[in-house]
């Protein structure tokens, strides 16, 4: 697997699969989630609702990652994970590098060749920037594939990319 960081918006990535730092909730909501709603339009919406209606108390765990298609995004798949939300009290970092290695392992079960991450957690959720680099390298690597050949971070903005130029 070819592992890089690139500056830009995940929406616009053109690769097989685009991964969403997605609520358990799975019906969208700000940061990188509203803006691949927005830019996927009402599909992905529908297929999360399907999903979520098959998940034990509507909610997917924290960690863990299901796959609906693009919509009108140009990838063909968005796999949604649920990161954890920064504790300063409790290590969760297994959790968070769960979501990378979980998303992969979906991604590539659906014959996925490239995939785009964004900082997962590292917004609203509140994990410090450079540690989410550490621990989403950490879980790209932790990942067995058999289809995926590139992992692309794409960061908002120039911090982002530093810390996982850095991580990398
Ligand atoms: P979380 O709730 O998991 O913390 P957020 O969406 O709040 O997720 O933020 C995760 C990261 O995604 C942040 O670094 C934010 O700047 C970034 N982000 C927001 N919109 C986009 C986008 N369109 N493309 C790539 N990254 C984005």
């Amino acid at each position: 697997m070819l592992l890089r960081a690139v500056r830009g918006d995940i929406t616009r990535a053109d690769v097989d699969v685009v991964v969403n730092a997605a609520n358990p909730g799975l019906l969208g909501g700000g940061g990188v989630d509203g803006a691949i709603h927005a830019a996927g339009g009402p599909d992905v919406l529908a297929e999360c609702r399907a999903l979520k209606a098959g998940l034990p108390g509507g909610r997917l765990p924290r960690g863990q990652a299901v796959a609906t298609t693009a919509g009108r995004l140009p990838a063909r798949w968005v796999v949604h994970t649920a990161g954890p939300i920064w504790s300063a009290d409790e290590d969760r970092s297994a959790v968070l590098r769960s979501c990378y290695t979980e998303s992969l392992r979906v991604a590539d079960g659906l014959g996925a060749r490239s995939v785009a991450f964004p900082a997962i957690s590292a917004g609203v959720y509140g994990w410090p920037l450079e540690d989410a680099a550490v621990q989403a390298v950490a879980g790209v690597r932790a990942a067995a594939v058999q289809h995926v050949q590139e992992v692309r971070f794409v960061l908002f903005d120039d911090r982002a990319l530093a810390a996982f130029e850095a991580a990398l």
